[in-house]
């Protein structure tokens, strides 16, 4: 539709993700954002305490997260994204300084789990049918309710996974988004589940490329553009108030609000969005790691639930941290220091470290919080939602991010058909 105009406010993961999408197109695409930089929750940016750049927080990705690969795919960050050949995690339990290496095999039928060699210590074969429980139809409960949310496995595995997929205590947290997860990654097999971070930072991988697709393809990007107020029209928008200027939209214009939630409801006041969220703390050690320390250590019966290696520095992430927001810094920086430092062998005193706090780095995925997720759809004809928390079906992650880009980005294009 030439002349037509397609507005994507919000320039996180979720309005990168659809602004690529359209841009190949031929409407005009304008992304507006509020902050002076693209990435949203997602991004690198440098860290003057520490003289270097960091990520906001350690992301994981899994290869079988299909549409955030097809995303670094198209716009040329693929490369950047790093992780073993096979899957595989390593663990360190704190308690009793035990090591080992899970490694599903690749295929989808689950031999792994009757070596002993490949699972858990001090699991059994049998154990991990539990997990099976999660899958079976039938409406949404607390995961506690459907399956056994105790021992070895579940402590050493099950709960690290769950927790970091979920950033919400397992037990609490909804059995329909563990099993869109669980289905999506490990029920397909070690192919789906290799470990995958971005080597050098997340704006690298994600950020970066995609404003450069866009920019190479006419998209407009308008940082330090936050938007105001949306001006309506019985089932329309008319026009986005930016406070200094009102940009008016034409009758085959379209908006695309990937805001967070908390600003969706701002803007759209009858909107139902997420109201709880979870915290998730990082950690960056200004030390090279030793040549040793696995890409990522899964950490057990300790405060630190994952160690990730970087060739200039040793960060650390811990999700559902919300206990840990009022720890002073000084303190909670010599704790979990303390706690690298046994689980990755290292005999130094504390480096140079910054703490960064995400208080609401995510909606909790619990069964409540999931019903309260709004389509992408809406009632206004030129409205389309996107975010990880619109009703994606999965929690609070790039993957469901990206996925609500591109979900939004086809209903735009379908609804001009
Ligand atoms: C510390 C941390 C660790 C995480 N770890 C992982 C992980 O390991 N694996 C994983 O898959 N996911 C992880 N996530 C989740 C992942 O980062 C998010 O799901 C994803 O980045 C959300 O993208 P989004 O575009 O939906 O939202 P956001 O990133 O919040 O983007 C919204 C954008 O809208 C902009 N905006 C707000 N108001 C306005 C306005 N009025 N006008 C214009 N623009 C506006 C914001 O500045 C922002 O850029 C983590 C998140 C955090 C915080």
């Amino acid at each position: 539709m030439p002349g037509s105009a397609i507005h994507v406010v919000g320039a996180g993961l979720a309005g990168l993700a659809a602004a690529v999408r359209l841009a190949d197109g031929s409407r005009e695409i304008i992304l507006h954002e509020a902050a002076r930089q693209a990435g949203g929750r997602c991004r690198s940016y440098h860290d003057a305490q520490l003289g270097m750049t960091i990520d906001n927080g350690n992301h994981l990705l899994l290869s079988g997260n299909v549409s955030a690969r097809n995303f670094l795919a198209a716009i040329g960050g693929a490369e950047e994204m790093q992780g073993p050949d096979d899957a595989e995690f390593s663990f360190v339990d704190l308690a009793s300084m035990q090591r080992w290496v899970v490694r599903p095999n690749a295929g989808p039928l689950p031999w792994w789990i009757f070596s002993a060699h490949r699972r858990t210590p001090g699991s059994r074969w049998s154990d991990h049918l539990a997990l099976l429980r999660l899958l079976l139809p039938g409406g949404d409960r607390p995961i506690a309710e459907v399956m056994r949310c105790e021992g070895a496995l579940y402590e050493r595995l099950w709960r690290p996974f769950l927790l970091a997929a979920l950033n919400t205590e397992p037990k609490e947290g909804s059995r329909r988004l563990a099993a869109a997860v669980v289905r999506e990654t490990l029920a397909k097999g070690g192919v789906a589940c290799r470990p995958l971070v971005a080597a050098h930072g997340l704006s690298a991988a994600f950020i970066e490329p995609a404003l450069r697709h866009l920019a190479a393809r006419g998209a407009q990007i308008r940082f330090d553009h936050r938007l105001k107020k949306i001006i309506f029209s019985q089932d329309r928008i008319d026009a986005l108030d930016f406070g200094e200027e009102t940009t008016p939209l034409g009758p085959q214009d379209h908006v695309i609000l990937a805001v967070p939630p908390n600003v969706a409801r701002e803007l759209l006041p009858e909107l139902e969005t997420p109201e709880s969220f979870r915290a998730i703390v990082n950690a960056h050690f200004k030390i090279p790691p030793p040549a040793d320390l696995p890409p990522v250590l899964g950490v057990i019966n300790g405060t630190v639930e994952w160690i990730f290696a970087f060739p200039d520095r040793i960060s650390i992430t811990i999700s559902g941290a919300d206990r840990l927001l009022d720890v002073p810094r000084e303190e909670l920086a010599q704790s979990l220091w303390a706690e690298v430092v046994r689980a990755a062998h290292i005999e130094k005193p504390l480096p140079p470290w910054q703490i960064i706090k995400e208080k609401r780095a995510t909606f909790a995925a619990t069964v409540a919080e999931n019903t309260r997720r709004p389509d992408a759809a809406t009632a206004y004809a030129n409205l389309t939602l996107a975010g990880d928390w619109t009703a994606t079906g999965l929690p609070a992650t790039i993957e469901g991010a990206i996925r609500s880009g591109d979900l939004a980005a086809d209903l735009v294009a379908r609804s001009r058909r």
